[in-house]
């Protein structure tokens, strides 16, 4: 909660000057502990309270003071008078009957009853200055929700406190108001670090000052003289010490912390998800019933404003009940939208790396295939075919089939470089390795071995037929005409192959090349642009 402007100071907020504002000075915790409590307890000799109240004091403390001399004092204030007839003739009471005197009202009511309001309504009327510096719109929506929250549940209840809890209600937040009036320097900083944290107001007191609002406000109200259970229960508000408090100022206390969690998510100082919560340690702490805490808070906003009204008391903006509940859904559809944006986030992010994945993996098969891709013809290049090789040996290992391997290489070709060029030489090895491209194409695996020699694997079926398969490539290049530079060639090849005879035959990939590679030789001597098979 965060109800005082620093930007303003007012040393007039209850009616007398300078409560001792002293100069800023370092000072560690425990002193600063020390001296804030000093500087609000000093407030306590000031001739400030109204006569009414001081009075009200002096009965509440007087063993033999008696309904009339309540009357009495009341006598002298007809304004106060008028005020507690109004109040107790509203429906907050909801008697039967017009109240028109004092003494009906204490008959009817109770004279403790009487007596706690008329001390109230003296110090509320003291408190509404309209000094600048102090945001008391909030401040009162606040204390005032606190106070009604208390009272009618405390009525609910059935607690003999329920007047009290009104009143110390009212007062639980007055530590605030005490100490931005009587150590401004060094509650200051406390309202600053308020802005800048999530964390709940008497927190950061309690970690800067060492002393919380609540513990203020206490230690005021008791140098005021007000009843030690109010003073207490006022003490404990918070949560500190509400386990040890006893009889009266336990069942206040309890009233006033509950009333006040409940407040705070109707004042919109906390987010309304905190609706739940409240009510659930509300019940556990009052006693009071789901059914009887529903109805209290459906009529919660009504009392707020009428009482607000009746003590003339400025709230501003308050919300009821539906409407706290609508925020509380909406907050929990935000949260639950949120979480759906997340989860799309999360996919959007799973998807870009699926993506990035595929791309990585596409410039993967691009690298790989430029390093297995022999520049000149585009055919698979000797790493390729040793890798296949191998691969193909294997597998015929595994499967008992058949392989068959083809060398061969361009006829006279140093001599075709030497009388055309080394371009011209480049062209024809470029329309030899397409045409053995387009003859091998789904049926075996071709590649360029070195130079102006090329190899072809061929496995299963496709070894019977190894024979037919070399003539074919070999009639082709012969046959084939290679226009360059307006001249038109032909070259011939020569022709090795070796077939593995399977199952049993175990060669090494070097073994099969070599066989290829003699046959290869043998048609280079027995006059090229031929084939020599394996036997
Ligand atoms: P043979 O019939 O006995 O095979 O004779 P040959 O001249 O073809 O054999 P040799 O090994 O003596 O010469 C091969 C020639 O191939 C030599 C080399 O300049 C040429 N050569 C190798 N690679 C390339 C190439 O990428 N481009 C060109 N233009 N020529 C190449
Ligand atoms: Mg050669
Ligand atoms: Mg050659």
């Amino acid at each position: 909660m965060f109800l005082l402007d620093p930007g303003v100071r007012s040393n007039t907020m209850f009616g007398y000057q300078n409560w001792g504002l002293v100069p800023h000075v370092e000072r560690n915790r425990s002193e600063m502990e020390a001296s804030i409590i000093e500087r609000v307890k000093s407030a306590e000799n000031l001739p400030s309270l109204p006569t009414v109240a001081v009075e009200v004091l002096r009965l509440t403390k007087d063993e033999n003071a008696s309904a009339n001399d309540l009357a009495e004092v009341l006598q002298n204030d007809p304004a106060m008078t008028a005020k507690l007839l109004k109040v107790v003739n509203s429906s907050m009471f909801g008697l039967s009957r017009e109240i028109t005197s004092v003494k009906q009202a204490m008959n009817l009511l109770g004279w403790r009853t009487v007596r706690i309001m008329v001390l109230s309504f003296s110090l509320v009327e003291m408190m509404s200055s309209d000094e600048g510096g102090f945001d008391y719109e909030s401040y009162w929506r606040q204390s005032l929700t606190t106070a009604v929250t208390a009272r009618l549940i405390g009525k609910a209840a059935k607690s003999r406190c329920a007047e009290e809890a009104f009143v110390a209600g009212l007062l639980s937040n007055i530590g605030q108001l005490a100490a931005f009036q009587c150590a401004a320097d060094v509650y200051q900083p406390v309202l600053e670090a308020a802005r800048e944290s999530e964390k709940p107001f008497f927190e950061i007191e309690r970690e800067l000052l060492g002393v919380t609002y609540a513990q203020l406000g206490a230690s005021l109200l008791d140098g005021w003289g007000l009843p030690e259970s109010l003073c207490q229960a006022i003490g404990a508000h918070l949560g500190d010490g509400l386990d040890s408090l006893e009889n009266e100022a336990d069942q206040i206390g309890h009233l006033v912390h509950a009333a006040s969690a409940l407040a705070g998510v109707f004042c919109r100082d906390v987010p309304p998800d905190q609706l739940d919560a409240a009510k659930a340690s509300c019940m556990k702490e009052t006693n009071v019933t789901q059914e009887a805490l529903e109805e209290v808070l459906e009529g919660l906003d009504d009392a707020v404003r009428e009482t607000a009204s009746l003590l003339s008391i400025h709230v501003g903006q308050t919300c009821n009940y539906a409407q706290i509940q609508m925020e509380a859904m909406q907050h929990l559809t935000q949260l639950s939208m949120q979480a759906e944006v997340e989860r799309q986030t999360s996919q959007t992010k799973a998807n870009e790396a699926l993506q990035e994945a595929d791309r990585l993996q596409q410039e993967n098969q691009v690298i790989r295939k430029k390093a297995t891709t022999d520049a000149l013809t585009k055919l698979p290049n000797r790493a390729a075919f040793d890798e296949k090789l191998e691969e193909a040996l294997a597998n015929a290992k595994k499967t008992s089939d058949r392989v068959g391997l083809i060398m061969m290489d361009v006829d006279h070709f140093k001599k075709f470089n030497d009388t055309y060029g080394h371009q011209a030489g480049d062209e024809v090895l470029r329309v030899v390795g397409a045409t053995i491209a387009t003859i091998t194409k789904g049926v075996a695996f071709p590649a360029r071995y070195g130079g102006e020699e090329f190899a072809v694997i061929l496995s299963g079926e496709a070894a019977d037929s190894i024979s037919l398969t070399a003539e074919h490539l070999r009639r082709h290049i012969e046959e084939k005409r290679i226009e360059f530079n307006g001249e038109t060639f032909s070259v011939t090849a020569s022709f090795g192959a070796a077939r593995l005879q399977a199952p049993a035959e175990t060669l090494t990939v070097e073994q099969v090349i070599e066989q290829a590679d003699q046959m290869l030789y043998k048609a280079k001597e027995n006059g090229r642009n031929r084939l020599e098979l394996a036997a």
